[in-house]
């Protein structure tokens, strides 16, 4: 039987609703809630997901400080730029655009977002925050896949868990998120150092890949009935396709002849990451309100 499709768009789209109630309310507060936007370079894959967050900031009624730096920028002239923007009270949230250049080092350039802007939950102590169960941002990604899994009424207290990727974006805090007691799972978090990873899937009530490896996962790797979530974005050579690639995920759809639920690429959790991002600039924005009281 072919697996229901967990519907990330419809999701996510509601979630941008609840959001844009709240930018209203704000507003009337004299507050606009604003992202700052941070991309230096010109990556392809980095400038398309810079412009939909723009996009949909401004359909949710924010405003985006929009920063698009030369390759050429200086580790310091970004260090100074974040300086700027971390003093300055009309930025809720900052985000920069990962990856930066080569030349600049990415965790200095996290560790100086100052952690009440910190949207995307990569400051360590954000990531603290979220590990310790204190009240904070959580991350996007992670996120989106939880509430994913609520909207479908998928049972994860006590289910197996099993995640492939241990990034600081997605596999490290999902892992840590899922353990908590709320969610109540037992979570094997496999990587490139992991003997044997179809001997670990096909224990997998839920199985959650995040490896940035074209369809890696086949239907021979899944148990029979499991949930599948596919956090890959993948650009692959497609000299078919109008724009020379398309986008698939970490999971080949085959799956969903065997899965009984599987997130689509794209459809999936990609547009759960965003209406995520949305919420989290409006909880910045609120914050702030809450402090100037
Ligand atoms: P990453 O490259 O930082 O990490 C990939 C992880 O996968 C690594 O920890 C590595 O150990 C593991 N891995 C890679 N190949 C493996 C293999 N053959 N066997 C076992 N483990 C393996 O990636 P990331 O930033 O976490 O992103 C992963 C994927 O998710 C990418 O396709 C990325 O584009 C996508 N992504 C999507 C969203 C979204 O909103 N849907 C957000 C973030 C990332």
């Amino acid at each position: 039987m072919a697996a229901i499709i967990m519907d990330g768009k419809t999701l996510g789209l509601k979630i941008r609703e609840r959001v844009k109630e709240k930018v209203l309310t704000l507003k009337e507060k004299g507050i606009i809630p604003c992202l700052a936007v941070v991309l230096v370079g010109e990556n392809p894959a980095s400038v398309s997901y810079v412009n939909s967050k723009e996009k949909a900031l401004a359909e949710a009624g924010m405003e985006s400080r929009d920063l698009r730096l030369p390759e050429s920028t200086t580790e310091d002239q970004l260090l100074s730029i974040i300086s700027d923007l971390n003093k300055d009270k009309n930025v809720h949230g900052i985000l920069v655009q990962s990856p930066v250049p080569n030349h600049i080092d990415e965790e200095k350039i996290i560790f100086s977002i100052a952690p009440e802007k910190d949207v995307d939950c990569f400051h360590p102590l954000s990531v603290g925050n979220m590990v310790l169960d204190r009240e904070g941002f959580l991350p996007c990604t992670p996120h989106g896949v939880l509430l994913l899994l609520r909207e479908y009424n998928i049972p994860v207290s006590g289910a197996n868990v099993v995640i492939i990727g241990r990034s600081n974006i997605v596999g490290k805090p999902l892992a840590n998120l899922l353990i908590r007691r709320e969610y109540n799972a037992t979570v094997t978090l496999c990587h490139t150092g992991t003997k044997d990873i179809a001997h670990h899937t096909l224990q997998a009530d839920i199985l959650i890949v995040a490896a940035g490896k074209p369809e890696f996962v086949k239907s021979n790797m899944i148990k029979e009935g499991s949930v599948v979530i596919d956090v890959g974005i993948n650009r692959v050579p497609d000299s078919s396709a109008k724009k020379g690639y398309r986008v698939c995920g970490d999971v080949d759809p085959e799956v969903s002849e065997k899965a009984a639920f599987f997130t689509p690429v794209p459809g999936g959790v990609g547009p759960m990451t965003i209406a995520l991002l949305l919420q989290n600039v409006a909880e910045a924005a609120a914050a702030i309100m809450t402090v100037k009281k």
